[in-house]
């Protein structure tokens, strides 16, 4: 392989792995995990909201029964008072049952009265609730709102910086030998994507391998690959 050729292809490859590491830094940044993590509370936030609205609901219909089991037993007491208030019942067996049943319906019309109040107090703490995490949710929104466009701001650099780099490499690759481009991909596959290892010292970079003195002596005049690892070596300048 041509001297020219395996440089480029070097640089090709780092301008690859450089693509790679931008990849993955998108994901992991500072910034787009933030952004992750106040998705996740702002959804949180709103499932609540949503149960605790189903429950309002329950109890706003429970409050509404209340209210009419109410009115009817004070309907009812009312009625039993007017009869028996009016005078013209003179039958005391008659007149007594009526008392009863009035001392019934007072009754009933205390315990209605009472679960009445039990129901919207009910209500209330659902309400308390549910304004409290509206408040939470409007504030995670918020929050990942501010966060979204900082986010936003840092992709269209991260953009700009990719945006250069694959500029290079289509450069790059349109400079190489299509023999050369070749061989290059069709080792990436037992590489781990790096084809070619620079030397240093007269160690492979690929795999670390101290290379034979019969391969550092010739440093690169002839296109040699890592007995271990299978890499092409490079000599840098
Ligand atoms: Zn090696």
């Amino acid at each position: 392989m041509a001297e020219h050729d395996l440089k480029r292809l070097f640089r090709i490859q780092e301008l690859e792995q450089k693509l790679i590491r931008l990849e993955r830094f998108r994901k992991t940044s500072p910034e787009t995990q933030l952004v992750n993590e106040l998705q996740e509370r702002a959804g949180k936030f709103q499932k609540l909201q949503s149960v605790l609205d189903k429950r309002i609901a329950v109890a706003q219909r429970s409050v509404r029964s209340r209210e009419l089991a109410l009115a009817a037993a004070e309907q009812s007491q009312g009625a039993v008072r007017e009869r028996l208030y009016e005078g013209g019942i003179t039958n005391p067996r008659e007149l007594s049952q009526l008392e009863k049943r009035l001392a019934e319906l007072t009754v009933q019309v205390e315990k209605e009265e009472t679960d009445l109040l039990q129901a919207l107090e009910e209500l209330e703490t659902l309400e308390a609730q549910k304004s409290k995490v509206d408040a939470a949710e409007a504030k995670a929104r918020r929050e990942l709102h501010t966060a979204q466009q900082k986010l936003e701001h840092m992709q269209s650099a991260w953009d700009l910086e990719e945006a250069m780099v694959r500029d290079e490499l289509e450069e790059l690759r349109s400079q190489v030998s299509p023999s050369a481009l070749a061989l290059y991909e069709r080792k990436k596959a037992s590489t781990e994507g790096t084809p070619i290892a620079q030397v240093i010292r007269g160690v492979c970079g690929g795999c670390r391998m101290t290379l034979p003195a019969s391969v550092t002596a010739l440093r690169g005049a002839v296109t040699s690959t890592c007995e271990q690892c299978g890499r092409i070596l490079y000599w840098p300048d």
